[in-house]
């Protein structure tokens, strides 16, 4: 069986309807900076990423959806805007998605996809993980 044993917690996801006001919210009230923006079509979201000024710390990821039909939009509707996943880096993801099914973990991503900011990542459905998404990521 693969071992699984994760590394530094990566960020945490949080959805929100407007990507650019939050960050300004996370700057003028926390002093936090923008470290990545990007969209990601394929899930059809934009993300902004932000950490502290000073030291190294988990990240935020600022998740706005860009199409109608985005499962953050899909999110949102049903639970408003908030802490949507949090996201633990591995340093192989087919090892962890592996693990995770052999344990009876219900997968959202049984292949990694491609991520934010030159990632693999997969995520782990709710439903197994006491109603918290989890997600896994792999930096290449
Ligand atoms: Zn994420």
């Amino acid at each position: 069986m693969n071992i699984l044993k994760v590394g530094s917690l990566y960020h945490i996801g949080i959805a929100v309807r407007d990507a650019e006001k939050t960050a300004k919210l996370y700057i003028d009230t926390l002093g936090l900076k923008i470290e990545h923006d990007e969209v990601v079509m394929d899930q059809g979201v934009r993300a902004i990423m932000m950490v502290p000024e000073n030291g190294n710390s988990t990240a935020i990821e600022l998740l706005e959806p860009v199409v109608e039909d985005s499962p953050i939009s899909k999110f949102m509707d049903k639970k408003g805007e908030g802490m949507h996943h949090i996201c633990y880096l591995v340093d192989d993801i087919n090892i962890g998605i592996n693990h995770l099914k052999e344990i009876g973990i219900e997968m959202i991503d049984n292949e990694p996809r491609e991520g934010l900011n030159n990632t693999l990542v997969a995520f782990a459905h709710p439903k197994s993980m006491n109603s918290v998404l989890i997600e896994l990521a792999q930096k290449i």
